[in-house]
């Protein structure tokens, strides 16, 4: 099979854009499911905003709706033809409404989306995103439905515009795809074999993020440790690692997700080694049961597990590491989750995504036999949470009394109007809640706080001021570019001063920027 094209791929502007007043028609990109689904999401928006479409305002409805599915999650299907139901009857009010289904449902689903939704315009698939104008397109001159699903990558998502829901934080995509089968897993069926993006594509992409304000970005890849696999170098992604840590303006390097097995100790020095690598690891469990882990075709074993975690510490004492868990596999005994227990009990992870088995059609965990009933998969997962939830909180309290640097965010603290605080995540990534003490200067999203962890809880800290002090802040480029985003939204001038231009949709490689 050929390797997709990784040369930019510019989209043509297209004449279905604009209604027949020459008004720009409005979108909204509706995400399901994981990082790699939100990325997938800025790649969506960025391909429509380069035809001439328009972001809808927050509450306006939409001329167009897309929607990236998963097929990964619990009831992905159940969620999306409810969406689908709902959106029919806005459709049947609003003229030359367009509602297009991508993501890894719609590679999955094929033609029954439009099967059991005849009013859905376009189905594309994981492999061709870059083809939602042309079939929005062509489905609005020839009046009927677009279907294309291709089963092979042909260019890399990467390479297609982004339009980038953060100016401080970015996603940066190092590798497409999974060599590995696991059992309940439907993404190698769905996005096919692993291809890597060259490291020069890989840095060059993050620079540019760099120089639009970003001072975050996380690696992604559905098995970040396998990157080189394709080019035949074991150790690309610690070299990786070291490269991106190099580059001016970079203060924090995260990713996600590496798999247990192929995490090799090169990378522990990388991330030990290399400043803006955050101490903080998610690093995928599973299972505590290595008869379970053998079932999931998972090659590591639970004492290896542990020993990946004993080593990421004895390096940086205090990485945070968070885990996914499933319960309930096909023939779990209550042994094999009285491990999991004990696992989880000794990894002392900050954080857990947990979630109850359930079938996943064209997996081989589907058809095995010994599923477990419904009502003891509940009670293993509410006695798994319960413990989590312990161990998150011991963990957090360890955090009081410390001073953390916590890059400001938006839209994660939902109570911080109410509480009068807001929020961001400390280099450990632990999210922080905190005062902004009467008459202290207010830091804007991308600016660095300084604070002192005054109480925590299992999934949050709080930082408040008990003396009223004014809060420490470090006014920084990501803080400067959010004001110049503002200052766009709102059709004012950027401030003088800045030298950074005008946010554009960006190409994924620096050679083809926009509007710069
Ligand atoms: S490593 Fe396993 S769970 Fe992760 S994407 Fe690949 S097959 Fe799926």
């Amino acid at each position: 099979m050929s390797s997709p094209s990784a040369t930019p791929t510019l989209i043509a502007p297209s004449a279905a854009s604009h209604d027949a007043e020459g008004r720009a028609r409005t979108y909204e990109v509706r995400t399901f499911g994981c990082q790699m689904n939100v990325h997938d999401s800025e790649r969506l928006s960025g391909s429509l905003e380069s035809a001439g479409y328009v972001r809808a305002d927050a509450g306006e409805e939409a001329d167009v709706v897309v929607i990236n599915t998963c097929a990964v999650r619990d009831n992905a299907a159940g969620k999306l033809y409810g969406t689908l139901g709902h959106l029919k009857s806005r459709k049947d009010k609003h003229e030359g409404m367009q509602i297009a289904v991508g993501g890894c449902l719609a590679q999955m689903d094929k033609d029954v989306v439009q099967q059991k939704a005849p009013w859905v315009d376009v189905v594309f698939g994981t492999h061709n995103m870059g083809s939602l104008p042309s079939l929005l397109e062509r489905a609005r001159h020839n009046g009927e439905a677009e279907l294309e699903i291709l089963e092979s990558l042909e260019i890399f998502p990467s390479t297609l515009p982004t339009k980038r829901d953060s100016v401080y934080s970015g996603w940066v995509s190092i590798s497409v795809g999974c060599n590995n089968t696991c059992t309940f897993c439907i993404v190698p069926s769905l996005r096919g074999k692993e291809k890597d993006r060259r490291p020069g594509d890989i840095l060059n992409e993050i620079r540019l993020l760099v120089d639009d304000g970003a001072m975050e970005v996380t690696l992604l890849g559905q098995n970040v440790n396998s990157y080189g696999v394709e080019f035949g170098d074991r150790q690309a992604f610690g070299k990786l690692l070291r490269a991106a840590g190099e580059i001016d303006g970079l203060e924090r390097i995260r990713f996600t997700s590496p798999h247990p097995a192929a995490f090799t100790d090169d990378v522990i020095d990388a991330m030990a080694e290399t400043d803006a690598v955050m101490p903080q690891l998610h690093m995928p469990l599973q299972s505590g049961s290595d008869r379970i882990l053998k079932a999931m075709r998972r090659s590591y074993r639970s004492e290896r597990f542990l020993g990946i975690l004993d080593r990421v510490r004895a390096k940086m004492p205090d990485a945070a590491i968070s885990t996914d868990i499933i319960v309930g596999f096909p023939g779990e005994t209550d042994e094999d989750f009285e491990d999991t227990m004990r696992v989880v009990e000794q990894a002392r992870f900050a954080s857990a995504f947990t979630f109850q088995y359930s079938i996943r059609e064209g997996t081989p965990a589907a058809t095995m036999a010994d599923q477990v009933p419904k009502e003891v998969v509940q009670e293993r997962y509410e006695r798994l949470i319960a413990l989590q939830e312990r161990i998150s909180l011991e963990e957090n309290q360890k955090q009081v009394g410390r001073e953390v640097q916590v890059l400001v965010s938006t839209g994660e603290g939902k109570k911080d109007a109410e509480t009068h605080r807001l929020t961001g995540r400390a280099e450990d990534n632990r999210l922080v809640h905190f005062e902004v003490p009467e008459g202290s200067e207010t830091p804007r999203p991308g600016d660095v706080v300084w604070v002192v962890v005054t109480h925590a809880a299992p999934f949050h800290l709080l930082a408040d001021s008990p003396d009223g002090a004014p809060l420490r802040i470090r006014r920084t480029r990501s803080g400067d570019a959010w004001d110049r985003a503002q200052a766009e939204s709102c059709a004012i001038p950027a401030s003088a001063g800045d030298s950074g231009a005008p946010r554009a949709v960006s190409l994924g490689l620096p050679t083809l920027r926009v509007g710069v």
